[in-house]
């Protein structure tokens, strides 16, 4: 029987203190100035880098920290609960599971050593198209064998964090649709690495939050055969498997942004006087955040189950999926509630609720958007008819 704690032990307690640490050397005027110019936070990832969190969950054997999925959504929490973003540099986490699971032995010891170390940064991962949006299995972008090495034509949109990244996990079709037996079949992996690659241009995309987004053009990129992880064409399901633990971790940072968002208004209302009295003492300002932390600790516990089972190897899908929604839906909830008790200030850039705002606000859309996972909800765990 899979066990969930409710209580953080003391090993967690002391992670959790030392990543408040660091972000407490990272507050609210540094991700506003780069918010206002749109730069990535190099000091503050370079500083949780070095520090070893991102390397929470590689193996030891590769230079890890060994820990499990709850330690990485306890890191993920803290960066976003102390007025951050981890969206920086969540994906590792998550990508690299890839690696870990799929990737040869010679690929798993030449580059998870460097990443845990920070020496290579594998922040990139090349999903989205233009033309096929949430439905990957109609993915354009071609990678065919030539030799050696793939040639890789097409483009990507959305992707994160490439000009800030040493390697990309890119998903290409290795095999046109007319010719699979299934879908989900004919699509495969790569760890590119970028580096002065040529045939990859990146145009960077001013999108409504900090987010280092790109649009990517690929134009006969090579990218040498032994950087194809797993079997070729079984790309699909490879990302799939990721997809558990992408849930649990983006879902913790809403986690994180539904108690900022719920601290920061219960202290402005407890403090803020008007007609005679403190804001916090009207309902109509109260209950909304009340009833936002409400949310985002219920959130919390179902993160907290599907963290438990997935760390115990136990089938998630269910617990991930729906902690990943209830989390978005909370921390969007608590930043509405939070910019309403501010009222006019709520808009002012140097509250930083409009930032967290707009942040937050992502995780409705991204990495996958609600709609997508009360599909699978109805599909997989209701078992009603398929709707896409
Ligand atoms: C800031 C940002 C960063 C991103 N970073 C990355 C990245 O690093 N790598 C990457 O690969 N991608 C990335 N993405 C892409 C992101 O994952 C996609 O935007 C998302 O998956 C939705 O795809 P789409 O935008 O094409 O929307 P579409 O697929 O066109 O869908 C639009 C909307 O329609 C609805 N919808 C779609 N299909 C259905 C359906 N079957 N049933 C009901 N409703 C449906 C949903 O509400 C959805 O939001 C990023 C996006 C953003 C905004």
């Amino acid at each position: 029987m899979t066990v969930i704690t409710l209580d953080l032990t003391p090993e967690q307690r002391a992670l959790r203190d030392g990543v408040a640490d660091i972000c407490k050397r990272y507050p609210g005027e540094y991700w506003r100035a780069l918010d206002a110019k749109r730069e990535y936070p190099e000091a503050f990832v370079t500083d949780l880098t070095k520090a070893g969190y991102l390397a929470a969950l590689i193996p030891e054997d590769y230079g890890g920290a060994g820990l499990g999925i709850i330690e990485g959504a306890l890191i993920m929490e803290t960066i976003h609960a102390s007025g951050g973003n981890a969206a920086a540099c969540h994906a590792q986490m998550y990508i690299m599971g890839t690696l870990l699971r799929h990737g040869s032995e010679a690929q798993k010891r030449r580059y998870l050593p460097k990443i845990a170390t920070g020496e290579l940064r594998l922040q990139a991962f090349g999903v989205t198209e233009p033309n096929a949006g949430s439905d990957t299995t109609k993915l354009q972008t071609t990678a065919v064998r030539q030799g050696d090495r793939y040639v890789v034509n097409g483009q990507k949109i959305f992707i994160s964090r490439v000009l800030q990244s040493d390697l990309m996990l890119l998903l290409a079709r290795t095999t046109s649709v007319d010719r699979v037996k299934r879908k989900t079949e004919g699509l495969s992996v790569f760890l590119v690495d970028i580096r002065g690659v040529k045939g990859l241009e990146v145009r960077p995309l001013r999108m409504m939050m900090n987010h280092s987004t790109n649009a990517l053009f690929f134009d006969g990129m090579e990218v040498p055969a032994e950087n194809l992880i797993g079997e070729e064409g079984r790309g699909f399901s490879y990302i799939l498997d990721g997809m558990n633990a992408e849930r649990i971790l983006v879902g913790s940072e809403s986690i994180g942004d539904g108690r900022w968002f719920v601290d920061k208004a219960v202290a402005y209302s407890r403090q803020r006087v008007i007609f005679g009295k403190p804001l916090g003492a009207n309902q109509g300002v109260q209950f909304p955040i009340a009833r936002a932390h409400v949310a985002v600790e219920a959130a919390a516990l179902m993160r907290n189950k599907a963290a438990a089972l997935f760390d115990a190897g136990e089938p998630c899908g269910p617990e991930a999926n729906m902690a990943k929604y209830l989390a978005a839906e909370a921390a969007w909830d608590a930043g509405n509630a939070c910019i309403d008790c501010h009222g006019g200030y709520g808009y002012a850039e140097e509250y930083d609720v409009e930032r967290k705002f707009r942040e937050a606000r992502l995780y409705k859309t991204a990495p996958i958007n609600q709609n997508l996972v009360l599909a699978y909800v109805g599909e997989h765990v209701l078992e009603m008819p398929r709707s896409y």
